[in-house]
């Protein structure tokens, strides 16, 4: 038996896809190459832009000549679609009807349920194969869904309010990842310092995990980020330097327009608070440009925030009207090649600020984790988050902690060679 498993969107999709993984795995399931030659074909999708959503259908388009695959062949895959795409499952029915299942965001148990009916009872009852896989670095869903009501997003209205795990699984879920060869844990939740339980309080209990080196959290939402939480983070060793905290905009009229619940200068005030506890953290924000009625003016306040903030990483979209939304229903009056051209100057004003930061790690010793080798090289991060390739050593250096000199630096990536100690 094969799967094959499509995944495209937010952190949380990957986390989710890697569980759905490691479960059929754990059936006995492999991996396949491509969709030609599974049995169950599962697309895990995202619609929180357009962009996103015209990938998911012309992906579905392709796939629809495998369930007209000749019968004296093979049979054809079982296709399911979960993920963010899946709402009003009737209309989706009738126009997909060659699909085989519809299944909601992270419901992870029915994708399973679904790979049982497929499978023979032969394999159901073998002997359980590990994952092929053993990553360094995994990433854990602690939160689903959303309690904001910003006015442009539809994850509110795909994923539903905000539901938390207990404490006591996801630190069950980390020993289970960290005795498989885990490292590094990211907590993820689409406003994850809103975790119902106290994202403090589990930063202290997955901190006590032995063999753990590393945690992170994102995305934070600037509304819920207590100072509580700043100070633990910045105060226990595993927690890495490193924030995701999405602005949006430097605009108070458009932040109250967009529902953000602050203003610039709270946003101002809550990054002196970060990188007074935490001196050289990471931070990184989203953006959204040409938002319904954004003047050019406007537009030159987040560009000067941006200047003034200075992140080593913004994430910059163009609005993307979704429906269902409160802001659906404001005349989407920024033109397109407008919004390109606002989107393509955050990003070269980025590019050059990223480059500037990295620049000044130049001849310093920074310790990366080893993720993986690429391209003849093995491929880390330092605890801010950057990307840093050193070249191969004899070793398998996968998982180890290792003290490195930047020799290089570029906006997006970095150079090193071995510190020897
Ligand atoms: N914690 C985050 C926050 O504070 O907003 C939530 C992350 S959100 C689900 C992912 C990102 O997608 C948002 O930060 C936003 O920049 C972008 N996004 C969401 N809806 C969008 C839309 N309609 N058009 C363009 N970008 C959008």
């Amino acid at each position: 038996m094969h799967y094959y498993l499509w995944t495209i969107g937010c952190q949380m999709n990957f986390a989710d896809s890697r569980r759905v993984a490691e479960e059929l795995q754990k059936l006995g399931f492999q991996e396949a190459g491509r969709p030609e030659d599974a049995d169950l074909v599962l697309l895990n999708t995202c619609v929180v832009r357009q962009s996103a959503e015209d990938k998911v259908v012309g992906r579905l388009t392709s796939l629809s000549s495998l369930k007209r695959r000749p019968q004296d062949l093979s049979a054809p895959p079982t296709v399911a679609l979960m993920g963010c795409f899946v709402t009003e499952i009737p209309s989706l029915q009738r126009r997909y009807p060659w699909i085989d299942a519809f299944i909601k965001p992270s419901d992870i148990d029915s994708v399973i349920e679904l790979a049982k009916q497929r499978v023979t009872i032969q394999y159901l009852t073998s002997d359980i194969q590990p994952p092929t896989s053993n990553p360094v670095s995994a990433g854990i869903p602690i939160s689903y869904g959303c309690d904001h009501l910003c006015t442009y997003c539809v994850v509110r209205l795909r994923r539903g309010p905000e539901v938390s795990h207990p404490v006591e699984e996801i630190v069950a879920e980390v020993q289970g990842l960290v005795g498989g060869g885990v490292k590094e844990i990211t907590l993820l939740g689409q406003n994850v310092d809103s975790y119902a339980f106290g994202l403090a309080d589990l930063l202290e209990a997955v901190h006590e995990v032995e063999g753990l080196e590393r945690i992170r959290f994102l995305t934070s939402h600037p509304v819920d980020m207590a100072d509580r939480l700043i100070e633990t983070a910045a105060r226990l060793p595993k927690v890495c330097e490193y924030v995701e905290i999405p602005v949006q905009s430097g605009d108070d009229a458009i932040l109250r327009r967009m529902g953000r619940g602050y203003t610039v200068t709270g946003y101002r005030e809550l990054v002196a608070r970060i990188r007074a506890a935490m001196p050289g953290a990471g931070l990184a924000t989203d953006v959204i440009v040409g938002f319904p009625g954004e003047t050019e003016a406007q537009f030159e306040a987040t560009y000067r925030l941006l200047e003034e903030v200075r992140f080593d990483v913004v994430h910059v979209a163009a609005y993307s009207p979704r429906p269902g939304t409160p802001a659906e229903r404001l005349a989407d009056d920024v033109p397109p090649e407008e919004k390109e051209r606002r989107r393509k100057a955050v990003d070269h004003l980025q590019e050059r600020i990223a480059g500037e930061i990295n620049a000044r790690l130049l001849g310093q010793t920074v310790e990366i984790l080893v993720e993986t080798r690429r391209r003849g090289k093995w491929q880390g991060r330092t605890r801010t988050n950057k990307l840093v390739f050193v070249p191969v050593s004899e070793e398998d250096w996968t998982g180890r902690l290792v003290p490195v000199r930047i020799t290089w630096t570029g906006p997006w990536s970095m150079q090193a060679e071995v510190v020897q100690s």
